[in-house]
């Protein structure tokens, strides 16, 4: 089973480099090993520098439907956005409120390199912008807002 790094791994800051080997039998061992250690450690989502792979891939499992996505790249967001508090595999038994566009439309690339569309709103929405900025080296807390608690 993969390990998943914890903050404040330094290698949770790394940027991380696209997939261009698609006929790698290691992409589809590493892919398949992600998913496995997400749903074993009951996540919705796990980015690859999570692993300690420095590709550009994430995986998400949002209402019992598996995603994965290999270079992906956020090509437009909605402006409404919406406050939600988030977890994270790398920051066990935490939440942080987090404000994201609701909406958001992603180009990728599936396993095999065919170049896939991606729309998603809610929690899906949500799941695929967090594990994104995982792969550029950015984490659940930098996007945290900080909220007065009500008195
Ligand atoms: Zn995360």
């Amino acid at each position: 089973m993969l390990k998943i790094l914890k903050y404040p791994n330094d290698f949770l800051r790394k940027k991380t480099r696209e997939v261009n080997d698609f006929k790698d039998s290691k992409l589809t061992r590493l892919v398949s090993g992600m998913m496995k250690v997400m749903e074993a450690e009951k996540g919705i989502g796990l980015a690859a520098p999570q692993v300690s792979s420095d590709l550009r891939i994430c995986v998400a499992k949002v209402d019992n439907v598996p995603h994965i996505l290999i270079n992906p790249k956020i090509k437009s967001k909605s402006r409404k956005k919406e406050i939600f508090e988030e977890g994270c595999l790398s920051f066990p038994g935490k939440f942080f409120p987090v404000e994201r566009p609701v909406k958001v439309k992603i180009k990728a690339r599936d396993l095999s390199g065919k170049k896939i569309k991606i729309k998603a709103e809610g929690l899906l929405a949500r799941v695929l912008q967090h594990e994104i900025d995982h792969l550029d080296g950015i984490l659940v807390i930098d996007r945290a807002v900080k909220y007065e608690e009500k008195k």
